[in-house]
C-alpha cells in the first residue's frame, strides 16, 4: 500500500511510519520543522526514517493548500495517516492563531487533498481533550462539546469536519481520540520524557497538583499497532465515518509514574510542587471497547512494562 503519513518525524508519526515500512507499505513522510515544537527530537527521528528502504521525506507545510494537492497529485496514496498538529494543551492560550492555523485550516487543507486524490481511508489524530468537562471512562457516544482549552476544541472541530466531509463527499475518515501517547522517542515538552531526562541528570522535577492528575499512560507500539488496524479496516457505515478512542484503559496518577521511574532508574525525584494549572483535566482514562470491536485489538502494555522499556531505550541511547 502507498501511505502519506503527514507529521512523519513527530513521536506518533515516527512510530507509525517504522511498522507501515516494516510490513513492507512504501510511505510517503511529510513534515515541517518550521512548524515543529523539538526541531532536534524532529530531525533525530527522521534521520533514522530515511536509511529505512520504500521512505521517502516530502517537506511540506499543511497548511499551504497548493503544495500539498499537488504532493497528492503526485505521489496517488492511497491511504493517509494524519498526525501534523500544533499539540499541547498548555500554549494554547497564548499562541491561539498557531493552533487554528495548523488544526483546523491545515485539516481542510488534508480534507481537500485527500477528496481530490479519491484517497479511500482517512484516518487522523484526535485526542482525550475533547471531553473535557466529562465524566471518565470515557466512551466515544459520550458529549464531547465542553473542551478545556482550545486545543482540545481544535480537535473537535476536526471531527465534526471529517464527518461533513464522509457525509458530502463519501470520503471515508477514521477519528483517533489517543490518550497520554508515551514511549521511545517521545516528546521532550511531555512529563514522562521530562521527567525521566530530570531524574536521570539529577535536576527537580515540577509536579503541578502534587501529581494528582490521572492520566491513561498509553505505550506508543500500542497506538502505532491501533493506528494500523484502523488503517487497514475503512468504516463502512454511512457516512462512512467514526470516532475511536486508544487508551490503555487505566488511570494512573502522575506521582505514581514518576514513582516507577524512580525505580526503573534507581534513584529519587527531587520534587518541587506547584499549583494545578488551569485548562488541565483532573482524570482521563478510555473505555477502549469499540475500538476491540472493530480491530480485535486493546492496547497490551501496562505502565510498569511500559516505563521499564522507555528506561531501557533511555539507558541504551545514553550508551551509545
Ligand atoms: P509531535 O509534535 O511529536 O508530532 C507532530 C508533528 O507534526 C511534528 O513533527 C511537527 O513538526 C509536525 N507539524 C506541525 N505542524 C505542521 C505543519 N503545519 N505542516 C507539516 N507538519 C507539521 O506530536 P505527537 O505526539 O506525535 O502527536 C501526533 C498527533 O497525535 C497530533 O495530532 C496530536 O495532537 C495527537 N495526539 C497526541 C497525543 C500524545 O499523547 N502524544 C495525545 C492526543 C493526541
Amino acid at each position: 500500500m502507498r501511505v502519506l503519513v503527514t507529521g512523519a518525524a513527530g513521536f506518533i508519526g515516527f512510530h507509525v511510519c517504522e511498522r507501515l515500512l516494516g510490513r513492507g507499505d512504501r510511505v510517503v513522510g511529510v513534515d515541517h520543522f518550521a512548524s515543529s515544537l523539538d526541531v532536534n527530537a524532529g530531525r533525530a527521528r527522521l534521520a533514522r526514517l530515511l536509511g529505512t528502504r520504500g521512505f521517502l521525506f516530502q517537506p511540506v507545510d499543511i497548511t499551504d493548500g497548493p503544495a500539498l494537492r499537488e504532493l497528492f497529485a503526485h505521489e496517488q496514496p492511497q491511504a493517509v495517516v494524519h498526525l501534523a498538529a500544533r499539540v499541547g494543551v498548555r500554549d494554547a492560550g497564548s499562541e491561539p492563531r498557531r493552533y487554528t492555523d495548523t488544526n483546523v485550516t491545515g485539516f481542510l487543507q488534508v480534507l481537500e487533498a485527500c477528496r481530490e486524490a479519491r484517497v479511500a481511508h482517512l484516518v487522523y489524530a484526535s485526542s482525550s481533550s475533547v471531553y473535557g468537562a466529562g465524566t471518565p471512562p470515557f466512551r466515544e457516544d459520550a458529549a464531547a462539546d465542553r473542551p478545556l482549552n482550545l486545543y482540545g476544541a481544535t480537535k473537535r472541530a476536526n471531527e465534526l469536519m471529517a464527518h461533513a466531509a464522509s457525509y458530502q463527499q463519501g470520503l471515508p475518515t477514521s477519528g483517533l481520540r489517543f490518550f497520554t501517547v508515551y514511549g521511545p522517542w517521545g516528546r521532550p515538552d511531555m512529563a514522562p520524557l521530562l521527567f525521566l531526562r530530570a531524574m536521570a541528570e539529577g535536576r527537580p522535577l515540577v509536579l503541578h497538583g502534587e501529581g494528582g492528575m490521572r492520566r491513561d499512560f498509553t505505550f506508543v507500539d500500542d497506538v502505532a499497532e491501533a493506528v494500523l488496524r484502523v488503517l487497514d479496516r475503512p468504516p463502512t457505515g454511512a457516512p462512512p465515518h467514526r470516532v475511536l478512542n486508544v487508551g490503555f484503559g487505566r488511570a494512573v496518577a502522575l506521582r505514581d509514574f514518576v514513582t516507577l521511574l524512580e525505580q526503573g532508574l534507581g534513584v529519587s525525584a527531587r520534587r518541587e510542587s506547584r499549583p494545578a494549572q488551569v485548562g488541565e483535566m483532573d482524570a482521563t482514562w478510555a473505555d477502549t471497547s469499540a475500538l476491540e470491536r472493530e480491530t480485535g485489538f486493546r492496547p497490551q502494555v501496562p505502565v510498569e512494562e511500559g516505563v521499564a522499556r522507555l528506561v531501557a531505550w533511555h539507558r541504551a541511547l545514553r550508551a551509545g
